[in-house]
């Protein structure tokens, strides 16, 4: 029934027959979630590109994205679910239907005479003059997030890597449908395709989901291949430059390698999360690095020249005459490089002792012990 058969209002764009969540396949009291990932799926499916020059599968795909529309705007499925089509209008004002709708049962109910309507108000006026066409709203597709391993010095100079990116795909067995081959979705009769139930009785009716159907309205039986979700996930590949520098955690964004847009919205992104291996020699942290260098006893007390390796190449330095185990030596510069940045290589000493057995050199040593300043270990307490 219309009560709105006044002037100048808009003609639908859907019939008023085509119930919005049944477009989506979506219970009445489905969450913003499942509304959109019901959308998803099925725009996946009904999409233009996918369907090049099908026409029904164009008009389809615009009913969904006109019932998603509604469903997705909190005030605007409040209207829905209290008016139906009519209360998507342009301009409508609830407040007046509602006054007309209990006084139009109030009267049909016969009424007490005199009954009044409640403002004064010409049925027209439920949709003024302020409609306007809301823009269709694109939206964007999802990031896709993939995680790659890097060799510690593939990380340090920048590589290019085929990553495994995750995605999916419609399903092959039954077509993106989530049928069992061969099975259509059937009406159910417990909650009479609403999806919904009176759980409690008595003057209060309070709803709930239909435990026959689970609240999707109908029964259903999953394809075994994808479990009903219509969906295979799938992966491909694709080619990335890691730019030199990427650390432990690093994201790469792709711009426009996520998961395709709907409505004409823009693709997501591809983030890339990379993670690095450890080095046997090498630690990191941020920008700088630390080698940890094994030098002689002799080399530690009278000083030498020693070659490191660094990410330039192996570098001479020199290591000061006097030195300690675990004493930090800083190389300027000679850290990862990222952008227009350079961190530093400290190098950490490590004094080897040998350990084979020699009389001679155990003797020599024995000598070295009068040559410190006084006992090392003076002060040493807790
Ligand atoms: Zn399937
Ligand atoms: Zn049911």
């Amino acid at each position: 029934m219309s009560y709105f058969a006044g002037r100048g209002h808009r003609i639908p764009t859907m019939p008023e027959t085509t119930d919005l969540y049944q477009v989506l396949g979506v219970a009445r009291d489905a969450t913003d979630k499942q509304i959109r990932e019901a959308y998803r799926k099925l725009a996946r499916k009904w999409h233009p590109d996918v369907n090049p020059n099908n026409a029904e599968a164009e008009e389809h795909f615009k009913q969904l994205t006109a019932a998603f529309e509604v469903l997705s705007d909190a005030d605007r499925r409040k209207l829905y679910d209290e008016f139906g089509h009519e209360g998507l209008q342009g301009g409508f004002d609830p407040d007046k239907a509602r006054a007309y709708r209990s006084w139009s049962s109030r009267r049909n109910a016969g009424g007490a005479p005199g009954d009044q309507v409640p403002f004064e108000f010409d049925l027209g006026d439920l949709f003024g003059e302020a409609f306007q066409p809301r823009p269709s709203a694109p939206r964007g597709g999802a990031d896709i997030l993939a995680e790659v391993e890097l060799d510690f010095v593939d990380a340090l100079r920048g590589v290019e890597l085929q990553v495994a990116v995750p995605g999916h795909a419609a399903c092959p067995t039954c077509g993106g449908s989530g049928d069992q081959i061969g099975t259509r979705p059937r009406h159910c009769a417990a909650c009479d395709g609403t999806g919904r139930r009176q759980v409690v009785e008595g003057p209060m009716r309070i709803m709930g989901a239909c435990d026959t159907c689970g609240g999707a309205g109908q029964r259903r039986t999953p394809c075994s291949a994808c479990r009903g979700e219509g969906f295979v996930r799938t992966q491909t590949t694709t080619k990335v430059r890691i730019p030199p520098g990427a650390d432990d955690g690093s994201e790469l964004r792709v711009r426009g390698q996520g998961e395709p847009g709907l409505g004409g919205g823009p693709a997501g992104d591809l983030l890339i999360r990379t993670k690095v291996r450890p080095h046997p020699h090498f630690r990191r942290a941020g920008l700088d690095l630390t080698l940890t260098l094994p030098i002689t006893i002799s080399e530690a007390y009278s000083g030498a020249r020693v070659r490191v390796p660094t990410p330039d190449g192996s570098v001479e330095m020199t290591v000061p005459p006097h030195s300690q185990s675990g004493q930090r030596l800083r190389l300027k510069s000679k850290g990862v490089a990222r952008a227009n940045r350079r961190g530093d290589l400290y190098i950490e000493l490590s004094v080897r002792v040998p350990e084979r057995d020699d009389a001679d050199l155990a003797q020599a040593l024995e000598k070295a012990s009068a040559v410190y300043g006084g006992p090392i270990r003076e002060g040493l307490r807790l």
